[in-house]
């Protein structure tokens, strides 16, 4: 069985704590690897030698540390197909899936090679007699990255590329459910020319996380995953002094109004519902039509593209719709779910319990599922599943779908269906969630907007990638200059560039 590793130094580390955890082959259950859970003093030892590195990558000049960049994405395209398998591997996502994973964070790397613009500072000429004004984006120095299991080499990206860029060292913790991909884009950052000991991957668990909460070096924080954890990573490194954003988990409701195009929204339903198992945190996992007949209308759209899902390892070829979940435990706590939706009074309208794959048995394999007559009481509602488990609240007009959006604790994204651009622009303007889709079901930013949610779906007030990332790893430092005149010698004739 593999043994995986740190990345500490520029190279591959072994764990030194003596604790390791599971990493399965989702798709038949299997222990595939362990990963080494780094205790407290791995993890100081990995942020001092970080700092140390951090004060040449910091005065490295920007354009130097976007060729880094530029490099990397190179890497990552030659790499594609490798870094696609290891992470279908270990998280069950299909191939094409997986592409789009790192695809997502490979924008995010493109996005940050602007970092020499995106770090101009500002300046006042003349502010007073004699006097200018300026203000320069800095460093923090050593940041950390806290990451989920679900986007393994997205989310690590859009952490590491913008606080690298920025020129932090940076440590990344990622998931324990499957690091390989982290390690492997670290090997490809050192291959593209990150000095050693800028980048740090410590694999670990909650040990780990405390220590980089509790170390005093660690200026920053950017956490993305459950928001229990969320919550605790937030209140515990603010009382600590750090920077600190957390993204939580999410419901996303889609509304579907009575004039949307039904066969429009029941595709996006069943890509945005059941793609990926459901281990999105913008799948929709709720979908509110308005009024009795479009919501039986939906039914019947639904229910015949449901039955054709094509449920399998990624392994089966590239017509897979989803694969696995990624945890025995995962796969169970969507089966307690389900049965509560029973228990509670919601119509299973297609049931997927039960679900076995013939060579498969023992993966963790769960059946697509939609219930209709959901209520805003059942736990299928109030809780994020993380699963192939749609739920359709049925809501009389608009502003009862409104409101139900509106009213739950998450705040993540959101889509409208709908062809009429008065309620649409109504839905954008007035909803209190931070993503919003128009006729989109899935409505992530483009690497150069940015990306987070409201409410108990994300803590602190900058989003991630985009403009919001170069502020969240760089503080501002302003500098007021009087020069006395009549110093002047004349001038240099030479144009010197930039080495
Ligand atoms: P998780 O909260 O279990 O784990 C996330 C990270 O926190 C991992 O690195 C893990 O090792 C660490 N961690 C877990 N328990 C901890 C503890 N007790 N103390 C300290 N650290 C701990 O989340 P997950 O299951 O890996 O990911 C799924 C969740 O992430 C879902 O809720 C999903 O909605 C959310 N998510 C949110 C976004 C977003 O941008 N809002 C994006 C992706 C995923």
């Amino acid at each position: 069985m593999d043994e995986l590793s740190h990345f500490i130094g520029g190279k591959r580390v072994k764990g030194g704590s003596g604790r390791f955890a599971d990493v399965f082959n989702p798709a038949t259950g299997e222990v595939q690897a362990k990963v080494p859970l780094a205790s407290k003093s791995e993890v100081d030892a990995a942020v001092a030698a970080a700092a140390s590195a951090q004060v040449a990558w910091g005065a490295t000049n920007p354009q130097k540390r976007a060729r880094v960049m530029m490099e990397f994405v190179r890497l990552i395209n030659r790499d594609m197909d490798k870094l696609a398998e290891a992470l279908s591997r270990e998280h069950g996502k299909t191939i094409p899936d997986a592409k789009g994973d790192v695809q997502r964070g490979l924008e995010v790397v493109e996005f940050c090679i602007g970092a020499p613009h995106l770090l101009k500072g500002e300046y006042t000429d003349g502010a007073g007699p004699g006097i200018d004004m300026y203000s320069m984006r800095q460093p923090l120095g050593v940041v950390a990255g806290i990451t989920p299991f679900n986007f393994p080499a997205m989310i690590p990206m859009w952490k590491m590329a913008p606080a690298l860029s920025c020129g932090n060292a940076f440590i990344l913790k990622p998931s324990e459910r499957d690091p390989s991909v982290p390690l492997m884009l670290a090997e490809l950052l050192k291959e593209a020319g990150l000095p050693d000991g800028v980048l740090q991957v410590v694999n670990g668990d909650k040990e780990a996380v405390d220590a980089l909460l509790d170390n005093e070096t660690v200026q920053a924080i950017g956490f993305v995953g459950s928001t229990p954890i969320a919550q605790y990573i937030y209140s515990r490194g603010c009382a600590a002094g750090k920077r600190v954003q957390c993204f939580g988990g999410a419901k996303n409701h889609m509304i579907i109004m009575p004039d949307a195009d039904m066969d429009q929204a029941a595709d996006a339903l069943i890509g945005a519902g059941y793609g990926a198992a459901g281990e999105r945190c913008m799948a929709i996992s709720v979908a509110v039509p308005v009024g009795d007949a479009t919501a039986d209308a939906l039914i019947e759209k639904l229910v015949p593209r449901i039955e054709k899902l094509k449920v399998a390892p990624y392994t089966a070829g590239n017509d897979v719709d989803y694969g696995p979940v990624v945890t025995a435990a995962a796969k169970a706590n969507i089966e307690k779910l389900v049965q509560s939706g029973i228990d509670q009074g919601a119509k299973l309208v297609v049931d997927g319990r039960g679900f076995k794959l013939q060579g498969y048995e023992n993966g963790f394999f769960v059946g697509p599922h939609l219930f209709d007559h959901v209520t805003t009481d059942m736990d299928i509602y109030r809780k994020e599943i993380f699963g192939p488990v749609l739920s359709q609240v049925r809501a009389k007009t608009y502003e009862e779908a409104l409101s139900y959006a509106m009213d739950h604790e998450y705040g993540n994204g959101t889509a409208i269906f709908t062809r009429d651009g008065d309620t649409a622009r109504d839905f954008a303007s007035r909803i209190n969630i931070g993503m919003v889709g128009i006729n989109v079901p899935i409505p992530v930013p483009l690497a150069y907007h940015t990306f987070g949610g409201w409410k108990k779906s994300g803590f602190g007030d900058l989003n991630q990638h985009g403009p919001d990332s170069f502020r969240f790893y760089t503080r501002t430092k302003t500098v007021t200059a009087r020069w006395p005149s009549g110093l002047k010698e004349g001038g240099e004739f030479h144009f010197k560039a930039m080495d």
